[in-house]
């Protein structure tokens, strides 16, 4: 069920607001909007050079921040989600809950259906509490994911406690997606060399 595309509408709008980099000691986390039933999903509101960096281009598509409705966090490494303040009060979803202003929630990520076109999956690998937004558009299943940090991988994700699991959930993932969005990079549509 949690990986049936039949049941994944494609009805969102998928904005990147950021394209992250890692050039250490300069890094950015890829910083991603959607769009879908009302809904607006901010992504992964990590680490970059400024936060206008966020801000603006939000502008731009004429979304403010107190028109955010979700936050999604892929892990919780800061680069992902220093910025997360940036948002009013509203729900943060990670692998194992959902925090709103003091209300705590425990609940599983993998299959859960954000809205009808998002949907989330448990995909550990680069650590163990790893999530992949799934999003459905009118062109592309495209996957949010740090599963890459850019289309050349790297091939054995150093931070990895579980090289198996990560190519594992590499594999499930590609299964899915026709574009796939990286945590450090721009998104790239997978291919023969994409690292599995
Ligand atoms: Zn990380
Ligand atoms: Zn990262």
């Amino acid at each position: 069920m949690t990986d049936d595309l039949d049941t994944l509408a494609r009805t969102a709008r998928l904005d990147v607001l950021v394209e992250g980099y890692a050039r250490v000691p300069r890094v950015a986390g890829t910083v991603s909007v959607i769009r879908d039933a009302g809904r607006v999903v901010v992504v992964d509101p990590g680490m970059v050079a400024d936060r206008e960096l966020i801000l603006q281009p939000l502008e731009d598509l004429g979304i403010a921040p107190g028109d955010v409705t979700d936050v999604v966090v892929s892990h919780h490494h800061l680069d992902h989600t220093v910025n997360i303040a940036l948002f009013p009060q509203v729900p943060v979803h990670d692998v194992a809950s959902v925090i709103t202003g003091d209300h705590f929630e425990r609940r599983a990520a993998d299959g859960v259906q954000l809205t009808p076109s998002v949907r989330l999956l448990a995909t550990p690998g680069h650590t163990p509490q790893d999530i992949t937004t799934l999003v459905g558009t009118a062109d592309d299943v495209v996957a949010l994911t740090h599963l890459w940090w850019t289309a050349e991988g790297p091939a054995d994700d150093p931070y990895t406690p579980d090289r198996d699991q990560l190519r594992e959930q590499r594999e499930r993932v590609l299964a899915l997606a026709t574009l796939v969005v990286p945590g450090h990079g721009p998104a790239f549509r997978p291919g023969p060399d994409t690292p599995r």
